[in-house]
């Protein structure tokens, strides 16, 4: 049967190629299951959009408990009527089908308009306005095409009613940024040709290990290929357009690690377009350690670490849906003695803005109290979500102390300033968790992910059981000891000069 191509389909081609590819001709059977943390994802964009129309003061049309052809028949009736205001309707055309949230009635036709759950925009912080988000504008994309073929088009503006109560109007027609003056319906329609491509089996995809990996349903299946292709995304950082230009002559990270290095060196380049001598380089060693021609991990250059009779490791957690953060945890120790070892949480027990400040103010207190200490976090993340607090309560910390704080040198993010900098591993990634398994350690909880935190959060919020909470602040604590484990892990590595 001839598929139609939906708004979700362009989301999940967005997100992954080869997502759309499986879930149109692959087995769902061979899908993970469904996670907490998305039936979470989905529930809450439920909950919002039934909040988001209940406070509705306007009247509209809801045809929500319409399905298939009868919405679609309603709706076109509804449009045909100009009804101001259109919930939940269907429309569709030869090969697009799509379900906007909101039809709204303009002058002379309709926009068309979704509810997220989110934030409308990406990017937005003090130096920047914010930017429309490429799978939204995909989205609304095919909702507006399908308004103008079916000639009930006012414009190319359709809109995103976001989590903060915005309309964000999305003009397709503009530039996606000052550098790429692609416009967002050019880009629509170059994702519409792509996708189609896919359906109709003209092109094949092929997994890539990347950050949608973690969300996605076809995980597991898609390592097991991935390990079994021995896929040049295995090697940390190499995404899938490098692999797109390594494989015009190179398949597998084996063979990559097998060839000399100077081999892929043309005068002051490399003979791949694109790909630096350094950047080449580094993926080079991290291929021979995949392949295990370099049998252990690594430092690069001589790393020396503050002294300082204190140290803390440093994590937060945080629910990006509700813009909070939830956790600052804590594991201290003195003069390097894993006896004095101790673990200390500043948890905020309800999602208020009282109890996210309070957590702050002793989370931060509490740093000061052990001035000068060394403070080891991983990744910019902590940072900021620090700088995003500080915005929401100025009064705790200056802005710059602040800066003078993670600027400090006794302030350190293990993986931006020391990881990716000195060292090489042999795994797939150089996630905190990836590294510290390395090393062998083992988290307490089977499943252990930031987002099973939110999602026990969430629970928490709901019964305020305290086995919840203890799995929480369990959690984090094994993650602050994941850094500690590395820190030591990291002083133990041969230094190796590529
Ligand atoms: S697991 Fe990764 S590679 Fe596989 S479909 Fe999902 S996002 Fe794509």
């Amino acid at each position: 049967m001839y598929q139609k191509i939906s708004a979700d389909m362009l989301y999940n081609y967005i997100q992954c190629p080869h997502r759309l590819y499986l879930d149109l001709f692959e087995d769902p059977d061979k899908r993970d299951p469904e996670t907490a943390f998305m039936k979470l994802l989905w529930e809450r964009g439920v909950d919002f959009e039934k909040q988001v129309m209940t406070e509705m003061k306007q009247p509209f049309l809801d045809l929500s408990s319409f399905s298939g052809i009868e919405k679609e028949n309603r709706t076109r009736k509804a449009l045909d009527n100009g009804i101001a205001i259109i919930y939940s309707g269907r429309l569709s055309t030869d090969n697009l089908v799509g379900e906007p949230d909101l039809l709204l009635k303009k002058d002379n036709g309709y926009i068309a308009g979704d509810i997220k759950s989110g934030s409308g925009l990406e990017g937005e912080n003090e130096l920047s306005e914010g930017k429309p988000k490429l799978h939204y504008a995909t989205q609304l994309g095919l909702y507006t095409d399908i308004l103008e073929q079916l000639n009930y088009s006012h414009a190319k503006t359709p809109f995103i009613h976001d989590v903060h109560g915005r309309d964000i109007i999305y003009n397709l027609e503009q530039p996606r940024g000052k550098r790429n003056r692609e416009s967002w319906w050019d880009t629509y329609q170059q994702t519409l040709t792509d996708a189609q491509k896919i359906i109709e089996q003209e092109i094949a995809t092929t997994p890539a290990h990347c950050s949608a990996c973690k969300l996605c349903h076809w995980r597991s299946y898609c390592l097991r290929q991935l390990i079994l292709r021995k896929d040049l995304t295995l090697i940390p950082e190499l995404g899938r357009k490098k692999k797109d230009i390594l494989q015009k002559q190179i398949k597998k990270f084996t063979d990559f690690a097998k060839k000399p290095f100077p081999e892929f060196i043309n005068g002051e380049k490399t003979i791949f377009p694109g790909i630096g001598i350094n950047t080449l380089r580094k993926y080079h060693a991290r291929a021979k350690l995949l392949a295990r021609i370099d049998k252990n991990a690594y430092v690069k250059s001589k790393i020396e670490f503050p002294l300082t009779d204190t140290e803390l490791f440093f994590d937060v957690e945080t629910d990006p849906m509700r813009d909070f953060c939830y956790l600052h945890g804590f594991v201290e120790r003195h003069y390097q003695d894993p006896s004095t070892e101790k673990y200390v949480p500043f948890f905020a027990d309800h999602a208020t803005a009282k109890e996210e400040e309070r957590a702050f103010i002793d989370a931060w207190h509490y740093i000061k109290k052990h001035f000068p200490c060394t403070v080891y976090y991983y990744s910019p993340y902590e940072k900021t979500i620090w700088k995003k607090l500080h915005q929401k309560y100025p009064e705790i910390i200056s802005k710059t102390e602040l800066e003078s704080f993670f600027n400090s040198p006794l302030v350190i993010d293990l993986y931006g300033d020391i990881v990716r900098k000195h060292t090489e591993w042999p795994t797939f990634s150089y996630s905190i968790k990836d590294l510290a398994k390395y090393l062998g350690f083992r988290w307490r909880d089977e499943s252990p992910s930031g987002a099973e935190s939110i999602e026990w959060y969430h629970r928490w919020l709901e019964k305020e059981k305290p086995e919840i909470k203890e799995r929480i602040l369990q959690y984090n604590e094994d993650d602050c000891i994941a850094m500690r484990v590395l820190l030591e892990g990291i002083k133990t590595l041969q230094l190796k000069i590529n």
